[in-house]
């Protein structure tokens, strides 16, 4: 993808707004990107209108071309999907925590449960395992296996009993972390290979007797377009809070995430990452943002590029600052400020020790400033505010607007360029002004 991508960017350059052809070029590139992670069909289209919609309506950020900038709205709505901030698991407010696993057999629920316990055991908690899945022969040993490695009890029935009631044991199992002071109660259940009103109702009734803060849907990556019939099954039929995404540490390239989060609009808590009891963590949407859409590069790349581009413009910024804020008119209004003192010049040469100033003032011609009246009143106010404007024509069109010749405008923009490096030089060291002429 990066490739090809490179190569939408070479062949666009930065507009004034993004155009259709811009972003479909881009959005096109995104589908395809997107079936190939295995999300789902509806889930792309859908996705991908609502990112040309609003690629269209944007500004367009000059720091970046077309291309970049819709890649960083994908981004961006791929982040807010998976769930934008990371989402931590839920306490009660009144221990015991319960949390509920559902999904299909094999998605990973036993082996989510040690991961889980271990994880709290580290988090300061004293969580139980409940063996619900009471369907296969050797469930229950296999959750006391997995318990046993994390260090955690397991709550199932007394062996011997005959085939037991899951939703009992589940119901039992809270009364017990009651009184054995657990704070955190994780219900194992059990799954079919294909989705199933049995299981389903078994579900939805441990989800009635035991009101669980937590249930975790979880869901192996690898499931690819399938992903959405299942999640909508398993909500409509037991509903769920959050979302485990399991056997990331495959070839998924994770489309799974993207699919299941908006359908069910329920967010990913952790992502579950090999067979062992530590491949586990919580899951962080920018990075499966990355993953299913290959971006890593790419998002360095623009992040490069609006970073270059804000240290261009702060450098421009002080260069204003230091050179062009002293414009063509603020000369013509210090030139206006001499013209009064013309008429006190008699009197200053009266006064002892105002040689200095009058000298001053004798290098200033009254017909000079009527002159530079006029060439600048001819100009316009972007030529005034920006004198790097006048090129040979304006010169010109000036000289003849103001009845002056072009070598008299040429005159005045060298006299302003001097005062104007005069002024950097007083803004800089603060030379002192001459009271009510302004700086000289
Ligand atoms: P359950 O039927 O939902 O309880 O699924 P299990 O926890 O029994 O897992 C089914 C199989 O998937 C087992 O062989 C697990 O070792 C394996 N498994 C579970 N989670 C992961 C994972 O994150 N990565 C990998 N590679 N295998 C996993
Ligand atoms: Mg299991």
């Amino acid at each position: 993808l990066s490739d090809r991508l490179a190569e939408t960017f070479k062949q666009l350059r930065t507009k004034g707004k993004l155009s259709a052809s811009d972003v479909d070029g881009t959005v096109r590139e995104i589908r395809r990107a997107l079936l190939d992670a295995d999300v789902s069909l509806d889930v792309v289209k859908e996705f991908t209108a609502r990112v040309r919609e609003r690629a269209l309506g944007d500004e367009v950020n000059r720091a970046l071309n077309p291309a970049q900038q819709v890649v960083q709205i994908v981004n961006e709505e791929l982040v807010g999907i998976l769930g934008g901030q990371q989402r931590r698991l839920q306490f009660a407010k009144n221990p015991p925590t319960v949390i509920m696993l559902a999904g299909l057999q094999g998605a990973g629920k036993t082996t989510l449960a040690g991961k889980l316990a271990k994880w709290l055991v580290k988090e300061g908690h004293t969580p139980i395992l409940v063996a619900a899945d009471l369907q296969r022969p050797n469930a229950v040993t296999q959750l006391q296996v997995v318990g046993a490695q994390a260090g955690v009890p397991v709550f199932a029935p007394e062996p011997g009993t005959g085939v037991g009631d899951p939703v009992k044991v589940a119901r039992d199992a809270v009364a017990h972390a009651e009184r054995a002071l657990h704070d955190v109660v994780i219900i194992d259940t059990a799954g079919r290979l294909g989705v199933d009103a049995e299981m389903m109702k078994q579900a939805a009734n441990i989800r009635k007797a035991t009101n669980p803060d937590e249930v975790l849907f979880v869901i192996d990556a690898m499931i690819g377009q399938d992903a959405v019939t299942t999640a909508k099954a398993f909500q409509e039929g037991v509903d769920f809070t959050g979302v485990v995404l399991s056997k990331l540490d495959g070839d998924a390239r994770g489309g799974a995430a993207l699919s299941v989060a908006s359908v069910t609009g329920r967010p990913i808590i952790f992502a579950s990452t090999g067979e062992g009891l530590d491949d586990f963590e919580p899951f962080h949407p920018d990075r499966m943002a990355s993953r299913i859409l290959d971006l890593g590069d790419i998002l360095s790349l623009i992040e490069q590029a609006q970073q270059a581009f804000d240290e261009e413009e702060a450098l421009k910024v002080a260069e204003k600052l230091a050179t062009e804020t002293f414009t063509l008119d603020d000369f013509l209004k210090q030139m206006q400020q001499l013209r009064g003192a013309g008429s006190i010049k008699k009197m200053l040469g009266m006064l002892p020790g105002a040689g200095g100033l009058k000298q001053q003032l004798d290098n200033f011609d009254e017909r000079e400033i009527v002159r530079t009246e006029a060439i600048i009143q001819s100009m316009t106010p972007a030529e005034r505010k920006n004198p790097k404007l006048l090129n040979g024509s304006r010169r010109l069109r000036i000289a003849r607007g103001s009845g002056m010749t072009v070598t008299d405008v040429n005159q005045l923009v060298q006299r302003f360029e001097q005062a104007a490096k005069m002024m950097k030089t007083v803004a800089r060291g603060g030379m002192p002004q001459i009271p009510g002429m302004g700086p000289i």
